[in-house]
C-alpha cells in the first residue's frame, strides 16, 4: 500500500469520530453505575450494550445474526461470501463499577473501520464481521472467555451450571434470558468454525501504564498469557483458644501468610530469571462468621491467579505451587482444599499479523510499542482454536477496571487507523 492510501486510511478513519464519540457516550449512559459502569454480562447493562450496538450496524446496514451464546456478529458481506471471514471484535460486558472503554473499544473500532473502508469504496474481499462477545469479565462467573469459547464449542464442562457471584444464579439461567440456548452450548453446537475464520483482531485499551509512560498511541500485542486459577480456596487447620502454645497450633491465618509470602518469593524468582509472569492473590480473608481476636483461625480463605506468556512456564509454576502447598501444610498442621481449577491457554499472537500490524503502523506515521499483554482477552480463545491472531492496544491513562479508565478519542483513533490499514490490505485488494 503507498503512503498516499495510508493518508486516505487516516483521513478515512479520522471522519468517523463524531460516530465512535455518540457511540462511546451512548455505551456509557446504558452501563452507568456510580462511580463507573457496570454492564454486567448475560444481564441488564450488557443487553443494553448490545442494544445499542446493534442499533449502529443497523444504519451501517450491516448483516445482524446472535449465536446460542448470544454473541452478537455485525457483518459486512464481501466479493466472495464463501471465502474465510475476518472477525474484528471485543467484549461488550465490564466489571462492576468499571470504565467505559475496556473491551467496549474494540467492538466500536470494528464499526468505525467498516465505516472507513466505505469511505474508501473498499469492498473486502471476503466478510468482514465485527463480534460483540458476551461475558469476558470473569469477576462475575469466574469462567474466562464464556462469550467466544460457547462460539467456538471450547467452554469447559460445567461452565453453564456456574453461578453469578452477585445473582446466585447460573449462567444456564442468565443465557436463556438473554435470548441464547445453552442447550445448544451444552451440545456442543459450534457458531464459529476454526477453519473458516481467516484471522482474528481485537483492539483493546492497554491496561498498564507503559504507553503513558513511552508516550505513544498504540501498541502491538505479542503475546497473551495463560493463566490458572484457584477461584475459591481454602485452608482448614484448628479454631482454638488464644492461649494455646505455638506447637500445638493449627493456625489456618498463619498458613495463609506463609502461602503469600512464599507465592511472592516465588515471583521475584521468575523476575530474577527474566521470565514474565504475575501472582495475584485477590481474596484473602479469615472466615467472618468464625473469626474473633482471640480465637486461633481455624479457617482462611483465598483466591489465586497464576499468569505466564509460555505453557512450560505455566505447568512449572503448576508445580510450583503444589511444592508449597505441601511445604506450608507440613509447617503448620494445616489442610489446603483448592477448591475447582480454572485454566485459561497461552494465546499466541500470529507472528505475520503481528508484522503486518507494525509495519503497517509505521506507514501510519505512528511509533507502536511492541508489548505482551498483561491481562487476558478473548484473542486467546481463538488462538486456543488455530485462528490467526492479533491485537493493537490503545493508550489509556489509570489503568483498567475502574471507573477512572482514560482513553483519547484521538488514540482511539490511531489505533483503529492500524486496524483499517490491515484490513484494506489484507482483504481489501
Ligand atoms: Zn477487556
Amino acid at each position: 500500500m503507498t503512503r498516499i492510501a495510508a493518508d486516505q486510511v487516516l483521513e478515512s478513519v479520522r471522519a468517523q469520530r463524531a460516530m465512535a464519540s455518540t457511540l462511546f457516550d451512548q455505551l456509557r449512559r446504558d452501563g452507568l453505575d456510580e462511580p463507573g459502569v457496570s454492564r454486567d454480562p448475560y444481564g441488564a447493562g450488557e443487553q443494553r450494550g448490545h442494544a445499542t450496538v446493534t442499533q449502529v450496524a443497523k444504519t451501517l446496514g450491516l448483516e445482524i445474526e446472535n449465536d446460542v451464546a448470544a454473541n452478537l456478529y455485525m457483518t459486512q458481506p464481501g466479493r466472495d461470501r464463501s471465502a474465510p471471514r475476518v472477525i474484528v471484535g471485543s467484549h461488550l460486558d465490564s466489571v462492576p463499577h468499571g470504565g467505559n472503554f475496556d473491551g467496549a473499544a474494540g467492538v466500536v473500532a470494528g464499526l468505525v473501520a467498516i465505516a472507513a473502508l466505505r469511505r474508501m469504496n473498499i469492498q473486502p474481499a471476503c466478510d468482514l464481521t465485527v463480534m460483540g462477545i458476551r461475558a469476558e469479565e470473569s469477576i462475575w462467573f469466574q469462567v474466562s472467555y464464556i462469550g467466544s469459547r460457547g462460539a467456538l464449542a471450547t467452554l469447559p464442562d460445567g461452565a453453564l451450571d456456574v453461578r453469578r457471584v452477585d445473582t446466585g444464579r447460573t449462567l444456564r439461567e442468565h443465557m436463556t434470558e438473554c435470548g441464547g440456548d445453552p442447550a445448544a452450548v451444552a451440545r456442543r453446537h459450534r457458531h464459529l468454525d476454526p477453519t473458516r475464520l481467516r484471522a482474528y483482531l481485537e483492539l483493546h485499551i492497554e491496561q498498564a501504564p507503559s504507553l503513558v509512560e513511552a508516550n505513544r498511541s498504540v501498541a502491538i500485542c505479542t503475546g497473551i498469557p495463560g493463566n490458572f486459577r484457584y477461584p475459591d480456596a481454602r485452608i482448614e487447620g484448628s479454631h482454638d483458644h488464644v492461649g494455646l502454645p505455638r506447637r500445638f497450633r493449627r493456625d489456618a491465618a498463619m498458613a495463609g501468610a506463609d502461602f503469600a509470602m512464599a507465592m511472592d518469593a516465588l515471583w521475584a524468582e521468575y523476575d530474577q530469571r527474566g521470565i514474565p509472569m504475575a501472582c495475584t492473590i485477590g481474596r484473602f480473608h479469615t472466615d467472618t462468621s468464625a473469626h474473633g481476636m482471640t480465637i486461633v483461625p481455624g479457617a482462611f480463605h483465598f483466591s489465586l491467579d497464576v499468569r505466564a506468556y509460555d505453557e512450560a512456564v505455566l505447568a512449572e509454576l503448576d508445580a510450583r505451587v503444589d511444592a508449597i502447598i505441601g511445604a506450608v501444610e507440613q509447617r503448620r498442621g494445616v489442610r489446603f482444599h483448592r477448591g475447582p481449577k480454572a485454566r485459561a491457554a497461552v494465546g499466541p499472537v500470529d507472528p505475520t499479523i503481528e508484522s503486518a500490524l507494525l509495519a503497517g503502523a509505521g506507514e501510519l506515521g505512528l511509533a507502536p510499542l511492541r508489548i505482551g499483554s498483561p491481562a487476558s482477552h478473548d484473542a486467546a480463545a481463538f488462538a486456543e482454536c488455530g485462528v490467526p491472531m492479533g491485537m493493537i492496544f490503545v493508550r489509556n491513562e489509570n489503568g483498567s477496571h475502574n471507573p477512572h479508565e482514560a482513553m483519547d478519542i484521538d488514540d482511539f483513533l490511531d489505533g483503529s487507523a492500524v486496524l483499517t490499514h490491515w484490513i484494506a490490505r489484507e482483504i481489501g485488494a
